[in-house]
């Protein structure tokens, strides 16, 4: 089974998106930006949901750690972000993110752009 680290600091929002993944996938979960770069580095997960707001350290710079990390480098990273705004797409792009999502999710979409990266 396909490992996905869940990076996301809302309690509620985390339980959904476990919701959605625990059948299909091996989950590894973290509530700050700091936690998902351990965590990161101790499972080498197939792939990571990355929310944007985090305490800590925010999601744009955790990407950039990890994306600047060769051993966890190419790890696709899809950022999920409260906000529709391009700057936060834009921003998430630059540093590293290779996918982008808006909340609230779209499950299908979710499925899909999973899928596009870890195979079904
Ligand atoms: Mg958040």
């Amino acid at each position: 089974m396909k490992s996905i680290l869940i990076v996301e600091d809302v309690e509620l929002n985390r339980d959904l998106l476990v919701q959605l993944l625990e059948d299909s996938y091996q989950l590894v979960l973290a509530a700050d930006g700091v936690t998902a770069l351990e965590r990161a580095a101790e499972v080498k997960p197939d792939l990571i949901l990355m929310d944007l707001s985090l305490p800590r350290m925010d999601g744009w710079e955790a990407t950039r750690i990890l994306k600047a990390d060769a051993a966890l480098s190419h790890i696709p990273v899809i950022a999920l972000s409260a906000h529709a705004m391009r700057s936060h797409e834009a921003r998430a792009r630059a540093s590293g993110c290779d996918d982008f999502l808006t909340k609230p999710i779209d499950e299908t979409l979710l499925f899909k752009k999973i899928a596009s990266y870890l195979g079904n």
